[in-house]
């Protein structure tokens, strides 16, 4: 027998007994009694009977294929007991477990934090004088977040870095090369620029969304998003270039070894490319890495010949030559 006639044997032998049950006797065959054969209530009851014979008839079909074909070991109610307290126990000891193991890698984290953070303030506090700034104002909190993906950022005021970052550097030297990177953000004022050159670039875009709307084209302030994003964009290259340079001072006065710190942020280009481009617009890897070499140099070069370990900073006059021409 194939499968449609086995099918359909078994939905007949289901089916029979649920559905066709006798039938009210007709008195005569007048119309008015006719009536009761064709109204709706049997007709309904027919097909909810006829679903439920489908339903039944797909579960047996189920079942029949989940049938064990070998003879198991048997468990005991005793047996089962045992083994779910036995389960529940490991459970609670290995949240216990991971809750210790969490909180002695947030205690290292802190502790390697302290000690960095503490030396990059000292290094970034002799830069900021370098730059005539209050040496008050570049003192900023190092603030060390519950969670989050590998990523460290400024806001102006604090640094912030997650545990996923702290974990991906193998030692001190590197932690102070990405805390130096973000210390330069905050005392280079970009973020700051940053705001400003977005507002600015949203005003601009504002006044021809007015234009347009005082010759009757309505535009949804596209153009004061555009601006927005525009300024968003303007500089941030050169922002994260500047931070790049700048950092690479402020870990050198922090006391590390920078020299390894190019190879470093190749190593995270290629490992987690997506952390080095949250936020900002970054230069490209390659570009990064070069200009880092470039300036390690520098730094060596100056170790030398026993000068300042201080950036190269720009004359006044340079710094509106170079704005003029971007
Ligand atoms: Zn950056």
């Amino acid at each position: 027998m194939n499968l449609y006639g086995f099918l359909s044997k078994l939905f007949s032998a289901l089916v029979n007994p649920i559905c066709f049950q006798p039938m009210p006797v007709l008195e005569n065959t007048s119309g008015k009694n006719l009536r009761g054969l064709f109204s709706v209530k049997p007709i309904k009851n027919t097909i909810s009977k006829i679903f439920s014979a489908i339903i039944l008839s797909a579960f047996l079909l189920v079942f029949a294929a989940c049938t064990p074909k070998t003879s198991m070991p048997g468990v005991s109610q005793e047996e089962l007991w045992h083994e779910t307290e036995k389960q529940r126990q490991l459970a609670a000891e290995h949240a216990i477990d991971k809750q210790f193991k969490n909180r002695k890698s947030r205690l290292k984290h802190e502790e390697m934090l302290n000690v960095v953070s503490s030396n990059i303030l000292k290094g970034g506090v002799e830069i900021c004088g370098a730059f005539n700034k209050d040496k008050s104002l570049c003192v900023y909190e190092f603030i060390l977040l519950e969670k989050g993906p590998i990523n460290a950022f400024a806001d102006g005021n604090r640094i912030y870095i997650t545990p996923a970052m702290m974990n991906f550097v193998k030692n001190e030297e590197e932690l102070a090369y990405i805390l130096g990177h973000e210390y330069a953000h905050n005392m280079m004022n970009h973020i700051g620029d940053m705001q400003f050159n977005v507002l600015a670039g949203a005003v601009v875009g504002a006044l021809f969304d007015g234009l347009f709307s005082a010759h009757g084209a309505d535009t949804r302030g596209q153009f004061t998003e555009a601006g927005a994003q525009a300024g968003r964009l303007s500089y941030s290259k050169e922002y994260e270039a500047e931070a790049d340079y700048v950092g690479l001072y402020v870990a050198t006065l922090a006391g590390y070894n920078v020299s390894n710190a190019p190879n470093f942020w190749r190593q995270m280009a290629v490992k987690e490319p997506e952390s080095i481009y949250v936020g900002m617009t970054h230069p490209t890897s390659p570009e990064r890495f070069i200009a880092m070499q470039k300036t390690v140099s520098e730094i060596e070069a100056k170790k030398k010949r026993g000068a300042r370990l201080l950036p190269e900073i720009k004359k006044p006059e340079e710094t509106v030559k170079a704005k003029t021409r971007n």
